[in-house]
């Protein structure tokens, strides 16, 4: 495939003319001259953050550590109004440094002491901060972390082991329902809860297709694919983005028509922070009945949860698109003895009244007795993904139970039926493959919230388990690759990235052969100089694709 430029721009970052340089030079001095750091009275005030319960209110003043001068002059020289855009940044000399960090570390393993932090976090609240901060991150040398929802598994949008500038957007959440044409513009801070929510306020009958997780945020969530309980019935996340407001590594501002077909398919799913940095997303929304049904059924092992597993992977892909259960498996005591148990728990979403789902229940599931609850939790964990392709037999289930039951507690596991429009979508619609055939995505996680760090002893057996309980899990799962969902990164698959045939141990698995190629061609044309890394984003080789 040919590599497409685009020419057309929204907008265009301002060049230095030589005074406003001589200008930014005599600032430089002035502040490398400083003995003390520079403080700044303005008083910085986020917004509060209120979501899922915990309610945070940031202030503070604006220090500058020595090291970071640099960059600060840098952002004033490229601002019009200095004051205002130094409340809005961080320097680890700042007494708000450490919260506003740690507000948006949504794993708490990435939140220990010894965590390496940003040299500076810029909160913007506009796209023409977004930019500056960008260009002058580069100027100055500093990698970039861009944080949303700060819900990275491997915590890559908060750390990163060199010096580095986050730009974080809990100021850039807006959200603008366009319910006549069902469509929302959604800024890339937003939460999935508030996407929801502000939907919700607007009308009943339209939604997001987007994930169960309500602090999750939709500039990661996108990014990386999205699946969510409507995924039978309306497919990905992505899949449902029509437009983006999109800065490229110059600080250029695209949309869907400026950028072209070929870096929009990269964005959804392909990972966007290898790109550049997403601003805003516009989203179709899909039509939902005033009333939905939810349920959640435990089943043990000794109430033929077995059995009922068994069918599921057969009967789920092929249901009613209106119905999704996922299904979670818990290791447990069988009531007060030591006898152990797998506990599974049957939670459903349907969409419609129960009127119709016990009729559809009864056909395809007796077994199942219907109760409500929902619950959410903040987590410490490691996790990993799975995709399966052909049904695990009975036998098979009963050496995974055996398996599951060695481990402590610690290790829950999530399962996502397929099926339904997934099978329609050819694997290339966008990079994220894992579509027609797949019955399942198993999602297995360890969670270290009772240890002080995931350092322990205890931790360390936990995350070994994890990957003894990876390699016994082979012949059941995918293979030629074994595939992985991005969304769930996991750098134990590797991070070797000088060539295709290092990159291809991990990037094979997310993306599978023909996208992932596709990826690394889009990347070599966008960002040649790979600005925008981390440890799995999408390589630049010093020889191209087509020589190798
Ligand atoms: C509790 C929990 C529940 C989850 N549930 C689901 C689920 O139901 N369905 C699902 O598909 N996934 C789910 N996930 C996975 C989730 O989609 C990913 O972790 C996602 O990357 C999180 O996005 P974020 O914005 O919250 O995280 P962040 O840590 O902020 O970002 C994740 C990645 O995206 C990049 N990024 C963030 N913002 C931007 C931007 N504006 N421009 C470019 N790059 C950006 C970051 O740099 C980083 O590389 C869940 C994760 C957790 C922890």
């Amino acid at each position: 495939m040919q590599p497409q430029r685009s020419s057309k721009r929204l907008s265009k970052a301002k060049e230095p003319n030589p005074t406003e340089k001589q200008q930014e030079e005599k600032k430089e001095t002035r502040m490398n001259a400083a003995k003390e750091p520079l403080r700044n009275d303005a008083r910085l005030n986020l917004k509060a953050l209120c979501i899922s319960g915990s309610c945070r209110s940031l202030v503070s003043n604006l220090y500058v550590t020595p090291g970071s001068e640099d960059f600060i002059s840098c952002l004033r020289w490229h601002s019009n109004n200095f004051t205002s855009i130094s409340q809005l940044i961080f320097t680890t000399a700042n007494s708000s440094f450490l919260p506003v960090w740690q507000a948006g570390v949504n794993n708490a393993r990435f939140n220990q002491p010894e965590t390496p932090k940003p040299s500076v976090i810029v909160t913007p609240v506009n796209e023409s901060q977004v930019r500056n901060a960008l260009l002058c991150t580069k100027k100055h040398g500093y990698e970039i972390r861009i944080r949303s929802g700060g819900h990275d598994f491997e915590g890559l949008s908060s750390t990163a082991d060199v010096p580095f500038v986050m730009i974080d957007f809990i100021n850039m959440r807006s959200i603008d329902v366009d319910v006549v044409n069902s469509t929302v513009w959604v800024q890339a801070g937003a939460a999935l809860g508030e996407v929801y929510y502000t939907i919700s306020q607007k009308t009943d009958t339209l939604y997001f297709p987007a994930g169960l997780c309500p602090t999750v945020g939709i500039g990661g969530y996108l990014g990386g694919g999205g699946y969510g309980n409507l995924l039978r019935k309306y497919g990905l996340g992505a899949d449902n983005v029509v437009d983006v407001r999109f800065m490229d590594v110059n600080g250029d501002i695209l949309d869907r028509s400026s950028m072209g077909e070929e870096l929009f398919w990269a964005i959804r799913g392909g990972g966007a922070s290898s790109f550049g940095i997403v601003l805003a997303w516009k989203l179709r929304l899909v039509p939902v009945p005033e009333l939905v049904t939810v349920f959640v059924v435990n089943k043990t092992l000794e109430e033929g949860a077995t059995e009922i597993f068994h069918k599921f992977q057969t009967v789920m892909p092929n249901i009613d698109r209106n119905l999704h259960i996922r299904i979670q498996w818990f290791g447990e005591n069988v009531g007060n003895t030591t006898k152990k148990t797998i506990k599974m728990a049957f939670e459903g979403i349907y969409q419609g009244t129960s009127d119709t789902l016990i009729p559809l229940l009864e056909e395809n599931f007796p077994e199942l007795n219907v109760t409500q609850e929902i619950s959410i939790s903040k987590l410490s964990i490691k996790g990993k993904s799975d995709y399966i392709r052909a049904p695990i037999s009975i036998e098979g289930l009963k050496k995974i139970w055996e398996k599951i039951l060695e481990n402590d507690g610690s290790a829950t596991f999530q399962i996502n039926p397929f099926g339904g429009i997934m099978n329609e979508y050819s694997e290339t619609t966008i990079p994220y493959p894992h579509r027609a055939g797949v019955l399942f995505q198993l999602f297995k996680m360890v969670n270290f919230g009772d240890q002080p760090s995931y350092t322990t002893p205890t931790s360390l057996a936990r995350r070994d388990w994890l990957q003894r309980f990876e390699a016994f899990l082979e012949p059941y799962v995918s293979s030629n690759p074994r595939e992985a969902y991005f969304n769930y990164i996991d750098l134990d698959l590797g991070v070797g990235s000088d060539n295709y045939e290092e990159a291809s141990v991990w990037g094979e698995r997310y993306w599978k052969s023909d996208n992932f190629k596709k990826l690394i061609r889009i990347k070599a044309r966008v960002d040649p100089d790979n600005f925008f890394r981390h440890p799995q984003s999408i390589p630049i080789f010093s020889t191209s694709l087509s020589d190798m």
